[in-house]
């Protein structure tokens, strides 16, 4: 198909990020226009299911009025303040109480960014401060996990357990420690129960804290379902395992709600459905139904009170952004827990559970499809080369990427890690609606055969 007018000036002035740069051009690109509930539509007007909600951020979908009227009054009342030296404003102040009252741990303060990314590196700057604000200027390691995502920043993609995110970036730095990823599909070894899994993997890990030494080691950051490494759902039995580990050596659990925040899951956060017990967590993305860009880190009292006390031998406490708790997020942010609340988000996404998981488990009987996974609203469809032996298609054949242009084919947009197809759909989708995103699936899937 000849590139029309907007394609072209896109190729000329845009760099697409997470693209194969060297193959934009026979991917696209798609340039969209306009969305309307869980439609968004390209600049010649073809209309798509956004099965991705964006980037797992739409959970409110497009076109909400509520949001726009809240983003327009504080625009015309106070489009931009800050939070430096003491200042303050109304619906920063409103959001992190809202946040209070909703946390999957006992919550004491709300610190604001704009990304995922910040939150998290806000995250271990934090526990570095605080860590030698106790006195233990040694215990500074940070564990994360092979295929987690937690970012982009040079500290959040040294987290990143993805290879690509490091190679010649010249990451990951040093303090950071991988451990293993707990998909059992894939890591599993040959007659493996689940069970025994997970304790290979707790052994694993204890041995990683005892090898390094736990008076070197600060936290562990942890998704409590992995998105961006594939839709990874641990066992149940993971992380009620590894939580002993990680408290004994007095190692904190940083929970990373970027994507599993605010109903996704089938509860307010993913902690809850997964059985974690964090000490601080990152929240973002849905946070404000991605209408504008927000984050925060929400921290317990004993760090809060070392932050505190720090600031009190050293000085100011010199951490923050511009736009941490920029007043058009937080209106948005403010809103956006409103209307999860109104409208019993949670309850929501529990009632539609059961059709998703009946659609998202039928799709393993198709030829290409290897593995299906699922929880609450959110879903990944590996693609396999061979089904009996799980063996992988060549990466070089780009088959997930493959499969999902071919849904943009049949008006549907998923979004395509390696030979996985994520699955995320708003949580606003309707019962009709959601079948249409499996049956536009099929058709993607039955095309790339
Ligand atoms: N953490 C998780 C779990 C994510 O999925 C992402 C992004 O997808 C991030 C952090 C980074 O967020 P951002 O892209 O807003 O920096």
């Amino acid at each position: 198909m000849p590139l029309t007018n907007v394609q072209a000036r896109d190729l000329d002035a845009v760099i697409h990020p997470y693209t194969p740069l060297h193959k934009i051009r026979e991917i696209g690109p798609l340039v969209l226009d306009h969305g309307k509930g869980v439609y968004v539509y390209d600049t010649q007007g073809k209309e798509y299911i956004e099965g991705m909600s964006g980037l797992w951020c739409a959970g409110l979908g497009f076109g909400n009025e509520e949001l726009v009227e809240a983003a327009t009054e504080q625009l015309r009342r106070l489009p931009y303040y800050h939070l430096f030296g003491g200042k303050g404003m109304e619906p920063a102040i409103e959001l992190a109480e809202k946040l209070k009252e909703i946390a999957p741990c006992e919550i004491d303060k709300v610190l604001y960014s704009s990304s995922g990314s910040e939150a998290n590196d806000t995250q271990i700057k934090l526990i570095w401060y605080y860590n030698n604000a106790m006195g233990r200027p040694e215990k500074k390691k940070i564990i994360s996990r092979v295929k987690a995502y937690h970012g982009v920043t040079v500290m959040t993609a040294s987290l990143t357990g993805l290879p690509n995110n490091h190679r010649d970036f010249d990451l990951p730095v040093a303090n950071v420690r991988h451990t293993d990823c707990p998909q059992y599909y894939r890591f599993s070894q040959p007659g493996e129960s689940e069970e025994e899994f997970v304790q290979r993997l707790a052994g694993n890990l204890r041995t990683l804290i005892e090898t390094e030494g736990p008076e070197t080691i600060a936290a562990m950051i942890a998704e409590p379902i992995m998105g961006a490494g594939g839709v990874v759902i641990p066992p149940e039995s993971y992380f009620p395992t590894i939580q002993p580990i990680l408290d004994e050596h007095d190692i904190l659990l940083i929970d990373d709600e970027v994507i599993c925040g605010f109903g996704r899951t089938g509860n307010w956060f993913g902690a809850t459905t997964m059985g974690m017990k964090p000490a601080t967590v990152s929240v973002a993305k849905q946070m404000t139904a991605a209408y504008a860009p927000l984050s925060a880190v929400m921290l317990p009292k004993f760090m809060v009170e070392a932050l505190e006390a720090q600031s009190a031998k050293i000085g100011v406490f010199g951490h923050g952004f511009t736009y941490g708790g920029h007043p058009l997020g937080c209106a948005i942010g403010v809103k956006t827990i409103e209307i999860y609340q109104r409208m019993d988000i949670v309850g929501r996404v529990r009632s539609l559970a059961p059709q998703f998981e009946k659609r998202m488990m039928a799709l393993a009987d198709h030829p290409l499809v290897g593995n299906v996974r699922c929880k609450g609203l959110v879903g990944g469809i590996e693609l396999v080369a061979d089904k009996a032996t799980k063996r992988s298609f060549e990466a070089a054949q780009g088959v997930g990427a493959k499969v999902a242009r071919l849904g943009e084919g049949h008006g549907l947009i998923l979004r395509a890690i390696g030979d996985t197809l994520a699955v995320c759909p708003p949580m606003i989708i309707s019962e009709a609606e959601l079948d249409e995103l499996f049956d536009r699936t099929i058709k993607a899937l039955d095309d790339g055969e």
